[in-house]
């Protein structure tokens, strides 16, 4: 799956509302305390990863560490999710 960004979200600021998992359910999940997190979905990568912060195979590092790849079919939806994101904490870079 080709992708040419980077998607995280800033924990700090999220402020629990889930928007971004209504938006675009491809790249964001819930971690079940109020907090959402960035996902790489085996839909299109070759192993489901979750940006949680959690130990072992399949989750990833919060935060600026945790950065999951957007497929290029769902870059538009990316940057909905930053224009609708009430806490203004999703952020998307270009990858290198
Ligand atoms: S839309 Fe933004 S503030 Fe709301 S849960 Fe997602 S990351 Fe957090």
């Amino acid at each position: 799956m080709s992708h040419k960004a980077l998607i995280w979200i800033d924990q700090n600021e999220c402020m629990g509302a889930g928007t971004c998992e209504q938006i675009a359910p491809k790249m964001f999940r819930s971690m079940g305390d109020g907090l959402w997190a960035v996902i790489e979905s085996p839909e299109y990568f070759e192993q489901p990863v979750i940006f949680d912060g959690g130990n072992g195979p399949g989750h990833g590092p919060l935060g600026s560490q945790g950065m999951a790849r957007v497929p290029t079919e769902l870059m538009d939806l990316a940057l909905e999710v930053i224009d609708e994101c009430p806490g203004e904490c999703v952020y998307v870079e270009t990858a290198v």
